[in-house]
């Protein structure tokens, strides 16, 4: 199976598998929070980064350790991420370890410090793919990110990033600061020439838990994702709503109402993935070597610093739990989508504290529930 196009998702979003059945499978995609420290102070940060480098953070060595551990498992991509990962001086150095082992190496950075230099490096690094985000047109941009010309800055990154030859993919925080802008920023997004868009939902925590007011109602999600699907059928560029796992079930509500049958030629990869994988074909390492189901979720299932990775990965109670789709709770239990949609593990632990409850984002009621 070719994952070329599956781009560097850190939530769990574009890993091809088959859906239903939960069980364990080899990891396909995996977000290591490489660095706390990051020089923005993005409103939504869902990792609270500061400007110092962060306490506690895996070493060079262990860094390297991880890596050999994650082999063990097989070869999912690796996410480089922060923070600002691009802070950490050794992320070259980690990042053609990672390649060397045969591991697919992306990196997601904010771009403001991708000078011409650094791209080069990043090309010689062997990274494949750098992710870097766009919330909307410039003052949208600056203004969500309370940083003067940090659009500009990105821009700039990404100009380099071309020069450099290096595959790049904006992702774009969905938020009621820019509903209204999608259409414009993927138009935009096209032009540049990325090789993806990606749509981040917001998931309130980390510094994002103080944007509830920024936060969009669930009928406003589903007003969002229903554009987000028109949109993919009229662009030529890949489009993945992330952390909205419901898409999943309005691809199939429409395909249904249209007659259509989901098939990799109708759908592309949309035919191929679920929601949410947090836990079950994605997971996030923190900076100090915490293994979760995903970034948003903090549950720690172990840590690298004491257990091997592939032992966490198919022992930990909470990865185990989030394989079980029969255990899911309220609607999403009763839901005759949830092994294509799952619902958000993330907003359910916030609002609830009980990872397995229902998705407090979907206007959906399953039938006869
Ligand atoms: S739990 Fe939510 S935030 Fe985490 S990967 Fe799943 S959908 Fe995304
Ligand atoms: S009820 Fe839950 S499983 Fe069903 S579509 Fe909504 S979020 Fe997904």
């Amino acid at each position: 199976m070719d994952y070329k196009n599956e781009g560097n998702c850190p939530h769990g979003h574009g890993a091809a598998m088959p859906q239903a059945e939960g069980g364990v499978r080899p990891p396909r995609i995996l977000a290591w929070e490489t660095t706390g420290a990051c020089n923005l102070k993005c409103k939504h940060c869902r990792g609270s980064s500061t400007e110092d480098v962060s306490e506690g953070e895996l070493s060079t060595a262990e860094a390297k350790k991880l890596l050999d551990d994650i082999r063990e498992t097989g070869t999912p991509i690796i996410i480089l991420s922060g923070g600002e990962p691009l802070m950490r001086e050794d992320i070259f150095e980690i990042a053609r370890y990672g390649t060397d082992l045969g591991f697919r190496m992306t990196l997601a950075t904010n771009g403001v410090p991708v000078t011409e230099e650094v791209a080069h490096k990043i090309k010689d690094a062997g990274i494949q793919r750098v992710s870097i985000s766009l919330d909307g047109r410039e003052k949208t941009h600056d203004a969500f990110r309370m940083i003067p010309n940090c659009f500009n800055d990105s821009m700039k990154g990404i100009e380099n990033l071309k020069k450099a030859g290096v595959e790049f993919q904006i992702n774009t925080t969905v938020s009621k600061f820019n509903l209204h802008e999608i259409e414009d920023v993927h138009n935009f997004t096209k032009e540049i020439g990325a090789a993806a868009h990606h749509f981040f939902f917001l998931v309130p925590t980390g510094r994002g838990a103080e944007l509830t007011e920024f936060e969009i109602t669930p009928e406003e999600y589903e007003v969002a994702l229903e554009l987000l699907h028109d949109l993919s059928r009229k662009t030529d560029l890949q489009i993945r709503p992330t952390c909205a796992p419901h898409y999943f079930r309005i691809l199939r509500q429409r395909a249904k109402k249209e007659g259509i049958e989901i098939t990799p030629k109708t759908h592309g990869l949309d035919a191929m993935t679920k929601g949410c994988l947090g836990g079950i074909s994605f997971g996030f390492i923190s900076r100090n070597g915490d293994v979760n189901p995903c970034g948003y979720l903090p549950v720690s299932a172990g840590n690298v610093r004491q257990q091997s990775f592939k032992d966490i990965w198919e022992n930990a109670k909470v990865f185990n739990d989030l394989r079980n789709y029969d255990a899911y709770k309220g609607k999403c239990g009763a839901c005759e989508y949830k092994t294509v949609c799952g619902g958000c593990r993330a907003r359910a632990y916030s609002e609830t504290g009980d990872y397995m409850e229902e998705e407090p984002l979907c206007s959906y009621y399953p039938e006869g529930y």
